[in-house]
């Protein structure tokens, strides 16, 4: 790890010379005065005084070299169709919809809401506000109208972008009747709704307000609007955070600072040149799907595969084919989306030829190293487990193969990315801890280029959620808990509200499910903190096996319950054993594959589970409450 170490020291020690050379790697109209102004700490100001601009970065830029290369490859399985944009193609449809986006008013530095599936328009009409300067809030699909409406009243958006529906395991998902209770409810609904029209569901056009995105493509096709050149701290787009916690930040991203992070990753940890075929399995309502569906890619001259789909249709292969055809050299998923595999016939991970596939990328929610050797054993490569938020908008941990190609281990995200100064803090004392002590991952700020700039409209509740968490130190609070090994390899053992008190031992919810899913029949599992009157709190787990079928013999499922015990009491200690080990056949999970343990604890602790509109299947909480 002698180079990455090196390349994070120089990052840390003299970033202003690390990121003016970064920098580089874009297009400035005009450059920068001032590589960082940290005159006003935590707010980070990067590149200071350099104009540049996404869209042209993603696109233009491109042009004279790849204008007839694939820039945007729309797989959906969904409708059945599949669409190879070059950029010269993506080009023309961006341009038309900053035409649209301008002919309904909107300029430099308003809002543009984007409610729309992984359809290609998402990604035209991100593009177009980048391009005109707009401020995009894309809002995940899966939400409610109530949701919806919050998300509306915090942008204050100008125009919204919709369609009629959504598709899931072949199902039509309404939007269209969503987005009107939800503008009847917000404070601030828009004058303007652009409807992309893909005959899903019947609809009623609101007369005066609703229109066409089809009519109005061809009205605007082949206008070029020209690029808005940002100052490098403007704001770019707002995102809210999962609300895996229940607690969504609207994240604000700059411009300069978010283009230079992204190209910089996509060469260091993503192993990317310009050219070569990206595919992220993510929706464009999450982090990954800005930074790594549509930005990273773009910016880097890459192709991006956009994928609208689930992971098992037509079959578990799906994702397979698509990188066998298109010839992706990196998949970034969720570990959900590998974990829902182990439960397929494995005979479908080689059916396809997958020579081009460099590496696999998986973030989001811890990847447990059963899993992590799982898929990376059956398909013959290498798994990189990264760590990061929506806050940071690009990896925190993560192998570099692009700097170094290092020995990874399967529960780690191995090593902080240049430009974090990452560290395990003491909550108590707020003094770094040692080797293997646990702790809050924490950053010394100020934050590198590409990481939120603040929190939409509150500034002061950016200071106070992210900054105010350690005594007498400023330092950027993940609420992750982790610990660093000897050989500085690094663990994520969960959120710090999951950490579990039993009598005093303090426990991450990540280290029991470890112990839990290294029994050979278990497929995944949930473990959670419940308060207990003796002991402050208990573990109680909840498994879900590769086959269920296991249970049927009598006696069964307190057998393996005595084993999964075994295992914990010898890995983990006595104090870990669970008061309870259930079996379930799904759990509750957000629709980004994030187990929804908040909700889970609530039930077991018998209140109310709270907010549950990003949850995918209702039913898996009913599951839950009958064991209990
Ligand atoms: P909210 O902040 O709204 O409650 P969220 O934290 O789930 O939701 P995201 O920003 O999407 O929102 O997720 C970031 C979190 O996901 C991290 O703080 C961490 O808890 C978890 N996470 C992401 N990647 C990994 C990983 N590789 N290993 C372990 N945990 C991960
Ligand atoms: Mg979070």
């Amino acid at each position: 790890m002698h180079k990455t170490r090196e390349f994070h020291r120089q990052s840390i020690d003299d970033p202003d010379t690390f990121w003016r050379r970064e920098a580089q790697r874009i297009h400035w109209e005009t450059p920068f005065e001032q590589v960082l102004d940290y005159s006003n700490p935590p707010f980070a100001r990067w590149f200071v005084g350099g104009r540049t601009n996404l869209c042209y970065n993603a696109i233009d830029r491109w042009l004279d070299t790849q204008a007839d290369q694939p820039a945007l490859i729309w797989v959906s399985t969904e409708v059945e169709q599949e669409i190879v944009y070059t950029r010269a193609e993506l080009s023309r449809e961006v341009n038309a919809a900053a035409a649209i986006l301008k002919s309904l008013g909107v300029s430099r530095g308003d809002r543009v809401l984007i409610y729309l599936p992984m359809i290609p328009q998402a990604a035209f009409f991100m593009l177009a506000s980048a391009r005109i300067g707009a401020i995009h809030s894309v809002v995940f699909g899966g939400f409610a109208a109530h949701n919806l409406a919050q998300r509306i009243d915090g942008a204050q958006p100008k125009v919204v972008i919709s369609t009629d529906a959504g598709s899931r395991g072949g199902k039509a998902i309404a939007y269209k009747p969503l987005l009107d209770q939800a503008m009847k409810q917000s404070k601030c609904a828009p004058e303007h709704v652009v409807i992309v029209d893909r005959g899903l569901i019947p609809y009623q056009a609101v007369a005066g307000r609703d229109l066409d995105y089809a009519q109005l493509r061809t009205r605007y096709l082949d206008v070029a609007v020209p690029v808005e050149w940002m100052e490098s701290n403007d704001p770019s787009y707002v995102l809210y955070t999962s609300g895996t916690t229940g607690n969504p930040k609207g994240v604000q991203r700059d411009t300069g600072g978010y283009a230079v992070a992204l190209c910089t990753s996509m060469d260091y940890i993503f192993g990317g040149k310009p050219g070569d075929v990206y595919f992220s399995a993510s929706d464009i309502g999450w982090v990954v799907g800005h930074s790594y569906v549509i930005y990273g890619p773009l910016l880097n001259g890459q192709a991006s595969v956009m994928y609208e789909g689930l992971p098992t249709r037509p079959d578990a292969a799906i994702l397979w084919k698509i990188i066998e055809q298109y010839r992706v050299k990196a998949l970034f998923c969720a570990p959900t989306a590998i974990r829902v595999l182990k439960k397929h016939d494995p005979a479908l991970l080689t059916r396809h030829d997958l020579s081009c596939l460099d590496r696999i990328y998986l973030a989001g929610e811890p990847l447990d190293e059963l899993t992590g050797r799982w898929i990376s054993e059956a398909l013959g490569k290498p798994v990189i487990d990264n760590y990061w938020q929506t806050e940071t908008g690009w990896p925190i941990l993560s192998a570099q193969p692009g700097v170094e190609e290092i020995e990874l281990r399967f529960g780690s995200p191995s090593t902080p990315a240049y430009g974090f100064d990452v560290r395990v803090i003491d909550e108590v004392t707020g003094l770094d801890s040692g080797p293997n002590q646990k702790g809050v991952v924490a950053i010394q700020p100020p934050l590198p280029p590409g990481a939120l700039s603040t929190i939409w409209d509150d500034d002061a509740r950016f200071v106070h959620t992210y900054f105010e968490s350690f005594p007498g130190r400023m330092l950027y609070s993940t609420f992750d808990w982790g610990l660093v090994d000897e050989d500085g390899y690094w663990y994520i053992l969960g959120r710090t509200d999951d950490v579990i008190n039993v009598a005093g031992h303090r426990l991450g919810t990540r280290e029991i499910e470890e112990s839990v899913n290294i029994h050979p029949a278990v497929a995944e599992s949930a473990v959670v903190g419940v308060s207990d009157s003796t002991k402050g709190q208990v573990a109680m787990a909840f498994a879900v096996l590769r086959h269920p079928d296991d249970l049927l013999e009598a006696g069964a499922s307190e057998r393996l319950a005595n084993e999964i015990k075994t295992i914990i009491e010898q890995r983990n200690g006595a104090v870990a054993r669970p008061a309870q080990i259930s079996f379930v056949n799904s759990l509750p999970k957000t629709r980004s594959g994030k187990v929804l343990r908040r909700a889970i604890v609530a039930l077991c602790e018998g209140r109310d589970p709270g907010d549950l509109t990003t949850i995918e299947d209702p039913s898996a909480l009913d599951q839950i409450r009958a064991t209990l």
